[in-house]
Order: structure tokens, then C-alpha cells, then sequence
């Protein structure tokens, strides 16, 4: 067995993995690197989808691979002397952008596979965006040059799609999800291009198995070939199922190598709050309001949102995308739709074609709540909003309230410049911050607020000692060394674009 990484090595996310043996492979992952991503782009700046892959071929952002679709390669760009692999499919280890965004750039014959709740968000997540190459991974616009070669531009109606390769039979509720799209003018295409099938289809005996993180339906993966190798994909022990974390280690007993993430290595405080800390802590927040409460953190991160309404005696306002979300999780048997969710009516031009998706499927006219009921009535809400959903305060114009931010802390200066933003936008509205603060010019994040979707260091050498691997590959980390200094011999550093043979 071979194996390659591509990217993610040294950096927190942009994983893409490649196993090979016998001169056919599957990926391990395929994520946007956004440490190169932010380099070059930010919010209003991005790759130019007329382009196709040009842009991020020219910038380093992807490798320069034979894998990538060829409605999406632009005349100007050879890719003659790019590296010739074979690629069965793409293993997703879980629905972040920075493990899955990438894919939709591959080939439409190389499969994506996944748990069923991790390739239902993915698709949900894709439902719900305004189509960008970064995150369509199942399906896609087709592009073609149309006077300009160097200019691909959409193609009406035509849609590529993926197939999908799932670890476990599925409910039929969620093969109903996964087989259809909102998209009136696509739809059509999609229904007859989608396939659905299992992982043993793929190159290698596979085995994938639960692990806990900060999103529903994380897997672990073993691949079984003349070595047998296990990926962990993001993991901590810390959160409500991190049991499966600790089970996935003993069933990776027999690898004899293991690729393990070390995002938090590199931090340098290594406190150990668990989800029921932060549990607690917003209770205690909500319990003492008397106005109106915001909690934000990671809309994808459904359990904080399910603890959030376990705790919270008030009605909690999520976005409509956020419904669309819960409405496909309620599908794999997770509601928290019908719970005291109540989904914020904004004030918008048209609608678009996922929220008559939305409206369809579930009776939304009655869980609706308008800006004038929640000013009215402020103490019966807690609003689940960041910073991209602060214009509707203008609407709902409350007087005074509670921000609870439980989200991660900024990592660089271009997020910490949001923070003032939204340090305006509360300040503007008399809210009380929790879980950051500013003090002189400088950003202070208030411990307790937010738990890490990763391991601590500690439970990373558990880990290790459960599976006790011959070798040892760190990924997703800034502190390779770290293992070495652990763990060392064992430990092999792969920088991106190296690889090993076994
Ligand atoms: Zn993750």
C-alpha cells in the first residue's frame, strides 16, 4: 500500500489523503484548505467560478492531480504534466467544508462516500447554498465554453451527479431525501443521473465506524489492504458520544498504521471543558435574563443546538437555512424540528426555490416568528444567530439583551476584525456579551462558553495507546512534532506531497 498526502498535512484542515495499491485508490477526505484559501480570498473575494479549477490550480490551492472534472478545466490551463492517479472514490470522514469541500472538482466517475447523516448534511448544506464549486460535492452545474474557451460559463438544466456510496443501509426516508433536489429546472436530470450504493464497491476491505466530533455522523475509517491502515478524520472523547470515539480506537486494534488529527497540539492552553460545561454555563445565562437572549455557535453544530433547546423554558429562533438542516436530519430520525423551535421570518425579496422546498414538506407558516413578535415579546426567545444575521436586529430592534458567544476563537487578524463587527452590532443594541470581550484595543475570549470539537492532547495519547499502531501519521495539525517528542520512532511526519510505502 501507498500512501499520499496530498494536503492537510500541515495544516488545520484541507485534508486529502490518497491509499493506493494495485494502481486503484480512494481519497481520505477532500477538504478546501483554508489557511491557502485565505491567503488569496475572503468574504466577497472568491475564485471565479467562470474559471473552473484555474484559479485554485494556479494558486496552489488544489493539487495539480489528473482527477478534476473536464467541463471545469479552461483551454489556458494544461494539465498534460499534472500526476496520473486512480481514484475510485472519496471517503468523507464528516460534513465540514474543510474535509468535504473540494470534491465537487473531482470527476463525476469517482464516487463520495460517507455515513448516511454525513453525505444527508452535505447534501442539505449544498440544497440550501447559492451554488459555488466550493461544497458541490453530489451534484453540480455542468460548464461549457461558450465564445471565449477560457470562460466556462453554466449550462442550463444540466446537472452532473455524483454517486453515493453509503457505510450502512440507509431509512428509506433518507434515500427519499438523497434522491431528489429543489431545484424545479434540475431536478429532472438529477432524479435520473442519482445512484446510490454501498462502500464495498471500493478499492480495499473498508470498514467505517462512529466517532464523536462537533457534527452528527462522524466516521472513522479502517482500510484493509497487504497493511491495514485506520484515519480517524476529527475526533474528541469530550462530547455526548464520545464512547464511539473510544470504541473506534479498539476496533482499530489491528492497524498497524494509524493517521490520527492533532489540531489542538499546537494551542497553548489546553483546558478541558466538555459540551455538559457549556451545557450549564448557558443555562445559568438564560435562566438570569430577563430580556432577550442570542446564543451563537456553529450552526451545523446540532448538538450544541439540542442542548440549547433541552435548557432553554423559551421558544428558539433558527434561520431558515437552519430549518432546511433540521427538516433532513428529521429524516435520519433526529427532530429537533418539532421541539420549541420556532424559525425566524425574514424580511427578504424573493424566495428561493429550497424555502418552497421547505414549505412544501413541513407546515413552516406555523413555527414562522416575525421581527414585531419578538420585539414585543423578547424574554419568550432565544435567538440562535451569528454574525452574518445581526441586519435583522434593525427589524427586530431590541432594547438591551444577552449574546452568548459559544463558538471557536479567532485564529488570525481577518476574524478577529469580524469580532469588532459584531462588537458594533451589540454594542449598537445595548446587548451584554458573553464569551468574548475587548480590553484596550485587544479581543479576550471568555473560557467556558464553547467546547472544542477536537481532542486535548491527553485523550489524543489515549487514543494512540488503545490502538497502538506500528506507525503513527499526524494530519490536521500545526505541531506535528508533537508525536514525535510522544511518541517517537512511531511517528512519521509526512509533509504534503510526500508519501509512504508499505
Ligand atoms: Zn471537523
Amino acid at each position: 500500500m501507498r500512501i499520499k498526502i496530498y494536503d492537510g498535512a500541515e495544516s488545520i484542515g484541507g485534508t486529502k489523503i490518497y491509499a493506493e495499491e494495485n494502481n486503484e485508490g480512494v481519497f481520505l477526505d477532500f477538504g478546501v484548505n483554508f489557511e491557502k484559501m485565505n491567503l488569496y480570498f475572503k468574504h466577497y473575494l472568491r475564485r471565479r467560478a467562470v474559471r473552473g479549477i484555474y484559479d485554485a490550480i494556479i494558486l496552489d490551492i488544489l493539487p495539480k492531480i489528473r482527477i478534476y472534472r473536464s467541463d471545469l478545466i479552461p483551454h489556458d490551463l494544461s494539465i498534460s504534466n499534472f500526476e496520473r492517479i486512480n481514484p475510485k472514490g472519496v471517503l468523507v470522514s464528516h460534513a465540514h467544508l474543510d474535509h468535504f469541500g473540494e470534491i465537487g472538482n473531482i470527476r463525476f466517475d469517482v464516487h463520495i462516500g460517507g455515513s448516511p447523516l454525513t453525505l444527508l448534511l452535505i447534501k442539505a448544506m449544498q440544497d440550501c447554498n447559492h451554488s459555488s464549486l466550493i461544497g458541490d460535492a453530489i451534484y453540480s452545474s455542468l460548464r461549457k465554453p461558450k465564445d471565449d474557451p477560457r470562460i466556462l460559463n453554466a449550462k442550463n438544466r444540466s446537472v452532473g451527479v455524483r454517486h453515493l456510496l453509503l457505510t450502512e443501509q440507509p431509512d428509506e426516508k433518507i434515500i427519499q431525501f438523497l434522491c431528489t433536489i429543489p431545484s424545479p429546472t434540475k431536478k429532472d436530470e438529477y432524479e435520473e443521473n442519482f445512484k446510490i450504493g454501498d462502500i464495498g464497491t471500493l478499492p480495499f476491505e473498508i470498514s467505517a465506524h462512529p466517532v464523536d466530533h462537533s457534527i452528527y455522523g462522524a466516521c472513522g475509517y479502517k482500510l484493509q489492504g497487504d497493511t491495514t491502515i485506520a484515519y480517524t478524520g476529527d475526533i474528541r472523547l469530550h462530547g455526548e458520544s464520545g464512547n464511539d470515539t473510544e470504541e473506534f480506537a479498539k476496533r482499530a486494534r489491528d492497524a498497524s498504521v494509524l493517521i490520527i488529527e492533532g489540531t489542538r497540539l499546537s494551542r497553548e492552553t489546553h483546558d478541558y471543558i466538555t459540551e455538559k460545561d457549556v451545557k450549564e454555563k448557558i443555562r445559568k445565562e438564560i435562566d438570569g435574563a430577563h430580556a432577550l437572549v442570542i446564543v451563537d455557535f456553529s450552526s451545523r453544530n446540532f448538538e450544541r443546538l439540542k442542548e440549547l433547546l433541552e435548557i432553554s423554558p423559551r421558544e428558539v429562533v433558527i434561520t431558515e437555512k437552519d430549518a432546511y438542516m433540521l427538516y433532513a436530519l428529521q429524516q435520519a430520525g433526529i427532530d429537533l424540528l418539532s421541539k420549541n423551535t420556532r424559525v425566524y421570518r425574514a424580511l427578504r425579496g424573493k424566495k428561493e426555490k429550497w424555502i418552497d422546498y421547505l414549505v412544501d414538506m413541513i407546515n413552516i407558516d406555523e413555527i414562522y416568528v416575525t421581527p414585531e413578535e419578538i420585539r414585543n415579546n423578547p424574554e419568550n426567545f432565544v435567538l440562535a444567530f451569528s454574525l452574518t444575521d445581526m441586519p435583522n436586529l434593525l427589524d427586530i430592534r431590541p432594547k438591551g439583551g444577552t449574546y452568548i458567544y459559544s463558538s471557536t476563537e479567532a485564529l488570525n487578524e481577518e476574524q478577529e476584525l469580524d469580532f469588532v463587527t459584531l462588537y458594533n452590532w451589540l454594542t449598537k443594541f445595548n446587548f451584554q456579551i458573553r464569551g468574548f470581550f475587548r480590553k484596550g484595543g485587544e479581543l479576550v475570549f471568555e473560557k467556558g462558553y464553547h467546547a472544542s470539537g477536537h481532542a486535548s492532547p491527553e485523550d489524543i495519547r489515549k487514543i494512540i495507546e488503545i490502538v497502538d499502531p506500528d506507525k503513527i501519521i499526524p494530519v490536521h495539525t500545526l505541531n506535528p512534532q508533537w508525536f514525535k517528542q510522544e511518541f517517537g520512532k512511531a511517528a512519521e511526519i509526512i509533509k504534503n506531497g510526500q508519501e509512504i510505502s508499505f
